[in-house]
């Protein structure tokens, strides 16, 4: 049998233990933790939904209309019209005949890869793509190729050199932990070189990029035609929970007879999908969020810049700044916390060896003093993620 305790010992001392903070109260820019308030960084809630007045207070009303939960899987009887009044408001969103829930955007990745990649088909995935595509390559039983991040050229290699059969191609919109775009165009170009699927999981762009927050796609003019399959998520953006998949009616039927992690598991509730509708609307009608988003971003920027603090290009809510080692990350993030500013340390296997980080995120419910706020600790601190440390106290 695997010896735990010695595992655990051993990623401890390689910087990579994980734990969790224990947030006491509602997601926003402050949270409190062990009964002290923080400045946070650190989560996907950009546009400050997850605690609004009006998306609580639907919450609310979907409560009293249904209850806490769906009772059944959506083929059973768990399906409500407050989850089809959703699907069809996020197809609208996303100008795309149809959308289909899903529970999250884990399980909307390994439901649809197994749907369209099955075993002699090939899946080519960007290196750097979120962990639910690369699973659900892995689980599909397809071949999974990776190539080189943003590199269009090299997936066109890889294409050229695969043998004929199923071919998907799969890309983060907006990536997770570097905040950087796919090139879209240019992959739905190569795609359909080789007459492949595209499929585009714009957790992170829906929202925040493009025309009325429509994400990535709608900002590089793609439609269904040239990416038929388009993952978007709940729980960022959106400040709720879930995910969906949109395209056309034909894929949407398919999902629905046989999507497994659609099929196989208890519809959300539908009280959750009438906050959702509510945040959605914000989303769409609210363009000041992202507007303002733009402005804290900039500043942010500008003022590392002067820090001489090296920042990768990207210009959406996810600023990563590299430390490189696991645990003078880890050290960083105990060092912002200890003054009041919460920023978690992304290391590897999230991210590359070597590349460890601290992922800030803003919020358009950050202000332009708490962005200066956090622009003086960093200032203050050692960045430089050249000194090996050890692994602070407080994660031993
Ligand atoms: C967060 C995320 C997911 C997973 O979505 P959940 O609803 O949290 O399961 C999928 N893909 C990407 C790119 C993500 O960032």
């Amino acid at each position: 049998m695997k010896d735990l305790s010695a595992a655990l010992g051993e990623r401890k001392a390689r910087g990579l233990y994980r734990s969790r903070q224990v947030v006491d109260g509602p997601q926003g820019v402050k949270v409190r933790m062990d009964g002290r308030e923080f400045l946070s960084f650190c989560s996907n809630d950009y546009l400050g939904l997850a605690n609004h007045p009006e998306v609580v207070a639907a919450f609310h009303a979907g409560l009293e209309a249904y209850g806490a939960g769906s009772g059944a899987a959506h083929l059973i009887s768990g399906h409500s019209t407050a989850h089809h009044a959703l699907e069809e408001e996020l197809a609208d969103f996303v100008q795309r005949p149809r959308a289909l829930l899903f529970s999250t955007g884990y399980m909307a990745n390994l439901g649809v890869l197994a749907v369209l990649a099955q075993r002699g088909a090939r899946v080519f995935e960007d290196r750097s793509n979120h962990a639910s595509l690369l699973d659900g390559a892995r689980l599909s039983g397809a071949r999974l190729v990776r190539y080189r991040h943003n590199d269009a050229a090299d997936l066109a290699q890889r294409l050229q050199a695969a043998p004929a059969g199923e071919t998907l191609v799969a890309t983060d919109g907006v990536f997770s932990m570097d905040g950087d775009l796919a090139p879209v165009a240019e992959l739905a170009d190569v795609a359909a070189r080789h007459a492949a699927w595209l499929m585009v999981d714009d957790a992170h762009g829906l929202g925040v990029v493009g025309p009325g927050g429509r994400g990535t796609l709608a900002q590089a003019g793609l439609d269904m035609t040239r990416v038929p399959v388009l993952v978007g998520t709940l729980g960022k953006a959106c400040g709720t929970f879930g995910a969906f998949v949109a395209g056309s009616d034909e894929l949407i039927e398919t999902l629905i007879q046989e999507a497994r992690t659609y099929i196989y598991t208890t519809a959300p509730p539908p009280a959750l999908a009438q906050a959702t509708r509510n945040a959605l609307r914000l989303v769409r009608e609210e363009d000041w969020r992202r507007e303002r988003l733009q402005v804290l971003v900039q500043r942010f920027r500008l003022g590392a810049a002067q820090l001489g603090l090296h920042l990768p290009e990207s210009a959406t809510p996810i600023q990563p700044l590299i430390i490189g080692d696991a645990a003078a990350a880890l050290h960083l993030s105990a060092a912002l916390r200890g003054r009041g500013i919460l920023i978690s340390a992304i290391r590897p296997p999230t991210v590359p060896p070597g590349s460890a980080r601290l992922r800030i995120t803003f919020s358009a419910a950050h202000n332009e003093e708490q962005v200066d706020r956090l622009l003086d600790v960093l200032d203050q601190l050692d960045t430089s993620g050249t000194v090996k440390v050890s692994v602070p106290d407080e994660y031993e």
